[in-house]
């Protein structure tokens, strides 16, 4: 069995200790006589899985007890919707930035049920920068402003929390959780499917600030109640248990590997490797995101042609390299390079790129 460096933006590699563990776990798990995938959510034994899972994570990214952490089915793009629901009234005024496909998308999702007043937007400059925080126009009465933390197909990360005020800030973390520290404090509501930086697709992530829970919100069904799901432990119905256990292990592994600190210096490692060789190719490869706002998660170039592109993709997956192809919106190449991704990937990516260009420059 050869595993290749796998660059796909999401579902992601996961650590090989991790799915290793699964796998040993998987017919039985802790002396139960069964699988984890069988057992009661209810049952002493995974109620403890859960526990300690919350318990890690919030260790892991530092959550304080002002804020609660719930584990939820539907991917990022639910928590979109459920956003406006749970925290503005019908028809309130909602901030949006705008900096990539992700910003648009919870547009999207929360259009139904708020005004959306957008403060800024990098579309028209092809979304290769985040607009200045002075020129951004925040609404006076806004229920909250919404940001994307880290765009994974643009390639466009915030390097810190924006100051909006008193307003709660929600951010979209979904691709750059858990990968350097973060003040945890500054943020009303953070929320992630777990496929890029935690875990396995299937389940979601979202801290959210214990008072905004208190929100009247709007005419909304009890399961798309967070505060419901707060008061029963995510456990409202059947959680991903599967999911749930799977994010658990990644956290522990994060956990034993030094935590986010140690997260982070791998990560501006392992990006910079990769700037660098994009940089330096004369431009053969070329990424035109300002310097400031680069993601370290997920590096979007391209080559001098589409067929280029083409070649670069087929070539690198030969070589065992994995899911390297841009997203359909953008073209070109992707290379996300999550916590998961050792420097030996980024180094293999490299070393890649110039004999590439070497045969095709
Ligand atoms: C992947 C991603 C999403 C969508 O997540 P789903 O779980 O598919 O709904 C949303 N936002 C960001 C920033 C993402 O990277």
């Amino acid at each position: 069995m050869t595993r290749a460096f796998n660059f796909s933006a999401g579902p992601a590699t996961l650590p090989e200790s991790v799915l290793r563990q699964a796998q040993e776990e998987m017919l039985e798990w802790n002396g139960v006589g069964a699988s984890i995938v069988e057992i009661s959510h209810r049952s002493a034994d995974f109620v403890a899985v859960a526990a300690k899972a919350e318990a890690d994570l919030r260790t892991l990214i530092g959550i304080p007890d002002t804020h609660a952490v719930l584990f939820l089915g539907g991917g990022a793009t639910t928590q979109q919707a459920l956003l406006p629901l749970n925290l503005a009234a019908p028809g309130q005024r909602a901030d949006y930035l705008v900096t990539g496909h992700w910003g648009k998308t919870a547009i999207k999702q929360a259009r139904p049920y708020v005004d959306v007043n957008v403060v800024a937007s990098g579309e028209s400059g092809g979304f290769r920068d985040i607009p200045e925080r002075a020129q951004w126009q925040l609404s006076t009465d806004a229920a909250y402003v919404h940001i994307t933390a880290n765009e994974t197909i643009h390639g466009v990360e915030f390097r810190d929390a924006p100051d909006v005020g008193g307003v709660p800030l929600i951010a979209d973390f979904s691709s750059s959780i858990a990968s350097e520290p973060i003040d945890v404090s500054r943020y009303g509501v953070i929320y992630a499917g777990a496929q890029k930086n935690l875990g396995p697709v299937g389940i979601t992530v979202v801290i959210i600030r214990r008072d905004l829970l208190e929100r009247a919100g709007q005419p909304r069904a009890d399961i798309f109640d967070y505060r419901s799901h707060a008061a029963r432990d995510s456990m409202l119905n059947t959680p991903p248990t599967w999911n749930w256990y799977l994010l658990g292990l990644t956290v522990q592994w994060m956990l034993a590997q030094g935590g986010v600190e140690e997260f982070a210096r791998r990560n501006a490692q392992k990006s910079a490797l990769v700037y660098a060789a994009i940089d330096g190719s004369g431009g053969f490869y070329r990424n035109e995101v300002a310097s400031a706002v680069r993601s370290r998660m997920n590096i979007p170039f391209v080559l001098p042609s589409a067929e280029l592109d083409a070649r670069f993709v087929a070539e690198a997956k030969a070589a065992g390299l994995l899911a390297l192809k841009g997203h359909k919106a953008v073209g070109g190449i992707r290379a996300s390079l999550y916590n998961a991704m050792p420097l030996e990937g980024a180094q293999a990516l490299v070393a890649f790129m110039g004999d590439f260009q070497q045969r095709n420059g």
